[in-house]
């Protein structure tokens, strides 16, 4: 692909995305984040000379070494993957601008910790099993509101601004909708929640039309 075609290839990603968002309402503002996971630093440079500004990356280690190699750019980093307790530093060494898988009381609890000796706080996504798949990170669907409440009540360094989810693993649309229909069912009865992110690139327009203003697409962003 040359960089013309692939400028029209991502223009064509964000038609679809404000296709979708206004069929939902021309006030619901959606956010991509080009997820670059399986991309490199220099394919990032290309996708940021085309204007995209927010990147995901599921790693500690390779979001680390991503925001270093591309230090320069005012990029805005969001960490979407399993955060294991030994990675935690690593973490607040980043300072991502959203942490968008904090999946468990007991996680927060320990970031939380840390946060304060560095005297940081962390804007972050509580991570929903919506799904109820075993594969899959987040605190289940029953429990979510509660946890919110728990971790935005006693974890003073974490700011809560919404809730994250990954849509069912299978082709029945229906469950899928299912899915990000309970997430975002949690996400209207939180108070001061703002972001609601769902959707990759398989099912972001199904999202937004569930209500999500935040989607994180990775393959089709990155033509992979
Ligand atoms: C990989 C990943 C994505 C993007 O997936 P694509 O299907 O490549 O768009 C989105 N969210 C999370 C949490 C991911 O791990």
């Amino acid at each position: 692909m040359t960089q013309l075609e692939y400028k029209l290839h991502i223009d064509s990603i964000i038609e679809r995305v404000e296709k979708a968002r206004l069929r939902v309402s021309g006030h619901h503002i959606v956010k991509i984040v080009a997820v670059s996971k399986y991309s490199t630093s220099d394919e990032i440079r290309s996708l940021y000379e085309i204007g995209q500004r927010a990147f995901g990356e599921n790693k500690v280690q390779d979001l680390a070494q991503k925001a270093e190699e591309l230090e320069a750019l005012p990029l805005e980093w969001h960490f979407i993957g399993n955060l294991q307790k030994n990675k935690i530093n690593q973490l607040i060494k980043v300072n991502p601008f959203l942490f968008q898988s904090l999946d468990s009381l007991e996680l927060a609890v320990e970031l939380d910790k840390r946060l304060e000796v560095h005297g940081m706080k962390m804007d972050a996504l509580l991570q929903i099993n919506s799904a109820y798949e075993d594969t899959k990170s987040g605190v289940m669907p029953e429990a979510a509101i509660d946890a919110y409440q728990e971790i935005a009540s006693t974890c003073k360094h974490i700011n809560l601004k919404g809730v994250m989810s990954i849509g069912a693993h299978t082709d029945d649309k229906d469950i899928i909708k299912k899915s990000f229909e309970t997430t975002h069912d949690i996400f209207s009865k939180l108070k001061g929640a703002t972001i609601c992110s769902m959707g990759m690139s398989g099912d972001f327009e199904l999202a937004i039309a569930c209500g999500s203003n935040m989607v994180r697409i990775g393959s089709l962003m990155f033509n992979k």
